[in-house]
């Protein structure tokens, strides 16, 4: 890190600063002289210093950070990268992960028929929400806690593991005991109280990222679950707030790359909250896998014209069969396998 200090800041103000930072502990100031501007070294462990209590000094004019303030995300303290399990299943190896089902459990003939569905065309992973983070209050919340028997049920009657959305703190312990992956939704990434909670179990967690998060917000969000001393982080980038409006949302594949290069995490993608539409599922699906994703989370209803949400964007069991199908030639041509 380097603190850039004020021209003409006096001895005084420079002795505050200098108090703080070695009352930090673990840091060392190397001050370096200039004609005109004064620079501080400062080594050690930066990652964790909150900067802007740096910022606040009068008599600091700027702060450059070398070290991301995501120590435990950052690729640096695990070059090699990590692999999260999820029941059988290994996310972040060389067999991508495909995670498929309803965006709503709603009912038990649909969730059992989808699961079984997908399972047939190669999905690992089942997702169903039961409780919905929905725009509209008017809108179908989720059949509520009953629905997570109804996972259950189907992770029995196929083997798949179940991945479905905690929404607050509140059910916590209903879903560690129940799911065996949480995800955590665009809407709560920044629910502070809820990751920490997360962090201090090892339940696998999917991350989404947050509808107008950058790279580094969403890294300090994983960051709060590794803090807490769970490893198994999974991010799961499902498109952005942007001024498009021909898409629902736009989908950031750049950040599948970016988030490779920035950090250890396995990083899936949702091509169907990404797009909204249907028939765009299928092409953002390949080109996810093209770029490096790690796995996809795929929306399957059995009759989306009927879906009680997101209708528009899942494909029906016919579509998603044929979308796997389409996605085994990339997975080779970039050395992964389905
Ligand atoms: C979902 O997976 O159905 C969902 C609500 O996702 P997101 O949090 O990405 O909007
Ligand atoms: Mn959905």
């Amino acid at each position: 890190m380097i603190i850039v200090l004020r021209e003409g800041a006096s001895s005084r103000e420079t002795d505050g600063l200098m108090d703080f930072l070695t009352g930090l502990g673990g840091l060392s100031v190397h001050p370096v002289p200039g004609e005109e501007q004064t620079l501080w070294g400062v080594t050690g462990d930066t990652g964790r210093v909150d900067v802007s209590r740096i910022e606040s000094f009068s008599c600091v004019e700027r702060v450059l950070c070398a070290t991301a303030p995501y120590p435990l995300a950052s690729r640096a303290s695990r070059p090699e990268g990590t692999r999260v399990q999820i029941g059988s299943v290994t996310v972040g190896g060389p067999r991508l992960a495909v995670i498929a089902g309803p965006c709503s459990v709603e009912s038990r003939e649909q969730i059992l028929r989808t699961a079984q569905a997908v399972r047939r065309s190669g999905a690992a992973i089942l997702r169903g929400g039961v409780l919905k983070p929905r725009s509209s209050p008017y809108a179908f919340q989720g059949m509520g806690l009953e629905g997570l028997a109804l996972l259950k049920e189907a992770h029995e009657a196929t083997g798949l593991p179940i991945v479905t959305e905690l929404l607050s703190v509140r059910d916590f312990d209903r879903f560690i005991e129940e799911v065996d992956c949480v995800q955590v939704g665009a809407r709560n990434m920044q629910n502070y109280e809820l990751l920490r909670l997360l962090g201090k179990t090892d339940k696998p967690v999917l991350l989404k990222r947050g509808l107008s998060a950058t790279l580094e917000e969403w890294l300090m969000s994983a960051e709060y679950i590794l803090a807490g001393g769970n490893p198994n982080v999974i991010l799961c980038e499902r498109g952005i707030r942007t001024f498009e409006t021909c898409t629902r949302n736009t989908l950031d594949l750049s950040a599948v790359p970016a988030v490779h290069h920035l950090s250890h995490l396995p990083v899936m993608v949702d091509p169907s909250h990404g797009t909204g539409r249907r028939w765009m599922v299928s092409p953002l699906a390949r080109a996810a896998v093209a770029v490096g994703a790690d796995g996809l989370i795929i929306e399957v209803h059995p009759d989306p014209e009927h879906a009680l949400s997101d209708g528009a964007q899942s494909v029906d069991p016919a579509q998603f069969d044929e979308l796997m199908r389409g996605l085994r030639a990339i997975a080779a041509a970039v050395g992964r396998e389905l």
